[in-house]
């Protein structure tokens, strides 16, 4: 949908995605989705064509007056111009015009409230022109003949028809035939030279309740070779590999990547070699997204309660110097695991505690409460100053998550971001930093420090002489970074190799 278009998903419903790779039936169909592809942008183009003269008149002349950015306005702006710009405008569905309008509008509204600072995250720069071979082709339709077939392999589209899904859609198509989903629109995409029909759907959904609806469980991620460590309600610990898309590929990419770049751009070699490169980084995608999947809809289905904590991936991914620690970051697809995890306890009936961001969960022996003040980042086990009892990191932390009972950084469920498919609500600042945010600054190595032991009645939180940067603080983003950093040094010695050599 289009900005501008507010829609209601009406109480008991959530809105849900739904993708199936599709190949062409006809021998037209893939010249007509390569024209629709084009229609889609060549509306856009013509519509940013006259956003751009109107704003820069109106920049010399405050007289003119100015163009709306709403859908209807450009759409109506298009429909008088099109016989003149675009006379061969009867060959494609009005819905390719309008879906590239309507991205547009979206990316002038996300330009402007990005820079009145109504928008929070990354700065958004003004929309440019597409091209061809920069512009992903899509084209989404909202109106019109669209249907998934009853046998369960086609899905028909207007003007384009039937096209052949390369996997089943029961799942969708037996609720739509239920009444107990809406289909919304259907976006026609490429990817690496596939096509894919998205479907946006509301899907009626009734009230669930997990297996162990007052059991409790606990996830520490990580990007080393221990990716997730769950404490079970059992106090037993499940540890769950790295799936290391990445190590499984780069090899193989680096050759495809160093091919590509001796191609011509544009000649059929070079597109072939995208296309291997394509196919590389797919399967590693594949291999992230199955991993959260599988972990997420576990728990999600047993547990009445998950906690997670609260980490800032972003400014991981983003502060943290050395290339091949921000790829792991990346790679271990850690930031997929909590939105994920917010809709789906929202929808099997559970709640998804995030903990405080400065919970040292790691250095807090659980049980007695002993804290050890200094943890070096490469200790995956560590010896409790109050009782002596060696601690294995991991599983310490995820029991002292599974039984956090501090604050809750947000409340993810209930809210209209679950609903929206569990879309990361922006998250209050719970710790206490004297009302400083927390600002990570340089490369955070593992710290040449003496191990200092806090005394047996020195539970935490004491405040230290190294500011932020100290754990001890409560600074728990950077602590945590640093014992990734950490990890990432001794899980995956593949990724140093490479940078050594590169
Ligand atoms: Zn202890």
């Amino acid at each position: 949908m289009g900005a501008g278009q507010q829609f209601e998903i009406p109480q008991g419903w959530v809105a849900r995605g739904f993708r199936f790779e599709v190949e062409a039936t006809t021998a037209e169909q893939q010249e007509l989705t390569r024209q629709h592809f084009g229609a889609r942008r060549f509306a856009h183009n013509w519509a940013l064509a006259q956003v751009r003269a109107n704003l820069d008149a109106r920049a010399v002349d405050p007289a003119v007056p100015a163009l709306g950015w709403s859908l209807p306005a450009l759409r109506k702006a298009w429909n008088q111009a099109k016989q003149q710009v675009a006379p061969w405008w009867r060959e494609c569905s009005k819905e390719a015009y309008a879906s590239g309008i309507a991205d547009l509008v979206a990316a002038l509204h996300n330009w402007s409230d990005s820079k009145a600072g109504r928008r929070a995250g990354r700065r958004v720069g003004f929309p440019r022109f597409k091209a061809r071979r920069r512009d992903r082709g899509r084209v989404r339709f909202t109106t019109g003949a669209m249907r998934l077939e009853a046998d369960r392999r086609h899905l028909t589209l207007p003007v384009i028809g039937r096209l052949r899904s390369k996997e089943n859609t029961r799942r969708l198509q037996r609720l739509v035939a239920k009444g107990q989903a809406r289909i919304l629109s259907m976006t026609l995409s490429e990817h690496g030279r596939r096509l894919f029909v998205s479907v946006a759907t509301i899907v009626c959904h009734p009230s669930r309740t997990p297996a162990e609806p007052d059991a409790r469980c606990g996830i520490d991620l990580g990007i080393g070779h221990q990716w997730a460590v769950i404490a079970h309600d059992d106090d037993t610990i499940q540890r769950v590999a790295h799936p290391a898309p990445w190590v499984q590929t780069h090899i193989k990419r680096r050759r495809v990547a160093r091919q590509r770049s001796r191609r011509i751009v544009g000649s059929r070699g070079h597109r072939q070699a995208s296309a291997k490169l394509a196919a590389l980084d797919r399967r590693a995608a594949n291999l992230r997204t199955n991993q959260v999947h599988l972990l997420t809809t576990t728990l999600a289905r047993r547990y009445g309660t998950i906690v997670v904590e609260d980490l800032d991936i972003a400014a991981m991914g983003r502060g943290m110097g050395r290339r091949a620690f921000r790829r792991s970051v990346a790679q271990a697809g850690i930031g997929k695991v909590r939105p994920t995890l917010a809709y789906k306890t929202a929808q099997q009936g559970g709640r998804l505690l995030v903990a405080d961001r400065w919970f040292a969960s790691s250095k807090t022996h659980r049980g007695c409460g002993g804290y050890l003040a200094d943890l070096k980042l490469s200790q995956r086990a560590w010896a409790c100053p109050r009782c002596g009892t060696i601690v294995d990191r991991n599983a310490n932390a995820a029991r002292n998550l599974r039984d956090w009972t501090g604050p809750v950084a947000a409340a993810v469920n209930g809210d209209r971001d679950a609903q929206r498919g569990g879309v990361a609500a922006p998250v209050p600042c719970v710790g206490d930093h004297g009302g400083q945010a927390h600002v990570l600054r340089g490369r955070a190595r593992p710290q040449k420090t003496t191990l200092a032991v806090a005394r047996a009645d020195d539970t935490r939180t004491k405040p230290s002489s190294t500011g932020a940067r100290n754990p001890e603080q409560g600074c728990r983003s950077a602590c945590k970074s640093q014992m990734l950093t950490d990890s990432a040094t001794v899980a995956a010695p593949g990724l140093l190799r490479t940078r050594r050599s590169a």
